[in-house]
């Protein structure tokens, strides 16, 4: 039921997420054509405005005769006392530059680049003025209209005022070249916007999901757990009850081999229940703060020659080996007498724990010295992990759940425990593993 929903929810968002990202394309696509025609029309408008103020100024030096009505001779006598009456006569190409930019900047184009020609209409050699650049541009523009604006604008008179044919005729020319960059420009902080909160949305959206996710890996954890507990302490609990059963039997009571036998069974028992209970509550109520004050000077190499000889009865019945190495010239540490034994404890009853059935179970535990530290590994040659595995056994609650483990028995709250008594011992643990070979767990702890 939790999972159908949980894919439902991805799914869901997944699909409003793709769905939202692409109308926002759309929708920007759509602004950026909008913008461009916006573009193109203003700069229609400047150019009219140009090109009106250039034919009235045309208009002022034109001679109000009619000058056709005259002999050759007579016209060109009167053009020369009347003097420049061709724009490219009477502007330089400067001046017609800066009242484009003028009229640019007025109508919010400011920047905008552009060439210009003055062509005559009567003489096709070539332009009578450009700017710098025209040619080049103009054979770009001829090709791409969609990144250049090309307008070819005649420059004479209006209807009204056709009175005056003998005007000579020209054309201006106009190429603005940077279109695409100024629609970007004034949309830029859309696009950011846009990119910016997708992105809010689709690290929010991760988060979720990492979260929920280890969420029920955690709850299925503790599930397990609770289940394990359940089992490990039930099975010792049945037992004992059997045999205080027994022991009300008349035969047993008069029997005194089998009452001390039924005896030890109790205690067995008493001793495997007590050693659970006892990691539970170790995990459970571990405070560092009070392992911090209980520090005493502790020989390491004496709390592993302890170790080893707590371990030396299960060794025997695995008929694995334990060798010990204990190479630190200097070994003496600041440590809990109980916490610090147990944590390295942790360590060789896993290394035996999770040994291959085919092999014969070799563990050796060797120190050595690193500067001011002292260094404790601890080798098996047994099941050993993956590396997915390798990163959550320091979870609490973790156990790998593949084929041999599952019938090893644990809480998965050993490495833990040591994890975070390592650190209260200001020391640091590494894990290093090949999955059928063997597993090193190796402890750095500050010497005193
Ligand atoms: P438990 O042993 O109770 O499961 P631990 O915290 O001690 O819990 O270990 C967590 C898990 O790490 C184990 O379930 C096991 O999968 C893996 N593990 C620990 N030590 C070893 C080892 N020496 N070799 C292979 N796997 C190991």
């Amino acid at each position: 039921m939790m999972k159908r929903i949980f894919g439902l929810i991805t799914l869901l968002t997944t699909i409003s997420l793709i769905g939202i990202i692409v109308i926002q394309y759309s929708w920007l696509k759509n602004v950026v054509a909008i913008k461009n025609e916006q573009i193109a029309n203003k700069v229609e408008m400047v150019e009219f405005e140009v090109v009106e103020s250039l034919v009235d100024e045309k208009m002022k030096f034109a001679p109000d005769i009619p000058l056709d009505v005259l002999p050759k001779g007579a016209q060109d006598r009167v053009l020369e006392i009347f003097g420049p009456q061709t724009i490219a006569e009477h502007f330089t190409v400067e001046q017609i530059q800066q009242k484009i930019e003028k009229a640019f900047a007025a109508n919010g184009l400011k920047g905008a680049k552009f060439q210009f020609a003055v062509l005559s209409n009567t003489n096709n050699i070539g332009p009578e003025l450009a700017s710098p650049d025209y040619l080049k541009y103009y054979e770009q523009g001829v090709k791409d209209s969609a990144n250049y604006l090309l307008h070819v604008w005649p420059l004479m008179s209006l209807p009204d005022e056709e009175s005056r044919p003998y005007m000579p005729q020209e054309k201006l020319v106009l190429i603005i070249y940077n279109i695409q960059g100024f629609v970007l420009k004034s949309i830029s902080w859309m696009i950011l916007v846009a990119i910016l909160f997708t992105l809010i949305i689709v690290a929010a959206f991760y988060l979720t999901i990492r979260t929920i996710l280890t969420q029920k890996k955690l709850s299925e954890m503790k599930t397990d757990f609770i289940n394990n507990m359940t089992h490990e302490l039930r099975t010792p609990l049945a037992t004992i009850s059997i045999a205080v059963d027994t022991l009300k039997n008349e035969k047993i009571i008069g029997n005194r081999d089998q009452l001390l036998s039924i005896g030890q069974i109790i205690k067995t028992e008493n001793s495997r229940m007590n050693t659970q209970v006892e990691q539970i509550l170790q995990a459970a109520q571990l405070d560092v703060n009070q392992v911090l004050k209980d520090m005493k000077d502790l020989q390491v190499h004496e709390v592993l020659r302890k170790i080893e000889s707590k371990f030396a009865l299960q060794v025997e019945e695995k008929n694995a080996r334990l060798e010990i190495h204990l190479d630190a010239q200097r070994d003496g540490v600041a440590g809990h007498p109980v916490h610090f034994v147990n944590m390295l404890s942790n360590l060789v009853d896993n290394a035996l724990k999770y040994c291959r059935e085919d092999v014969v179970p070799a563990i050796s535990v060797s120190t050595h010295n690193e500067k001011n530290w002292i260094v404790v590994v601890v080798k098996d040659n047994g099941i050993g992990m993956t590396k997915d595995t390798m990163s959550k056994i320091f979870d609490k609650f973790y156990r790998a759940h593949t084929g041999d483990v599952h019938n090893v028995k644990g809480f998965g709250l050993g490495l833990n425990y040591t994890k975070k008594m390592v650190e209260a011992h200001h020391g640091t643990i590494e894990v290093s593993s090949t999955l059928n070979a063997g597993s090193t767990f190796t402890v750095k702890l500050p010497l005193r």
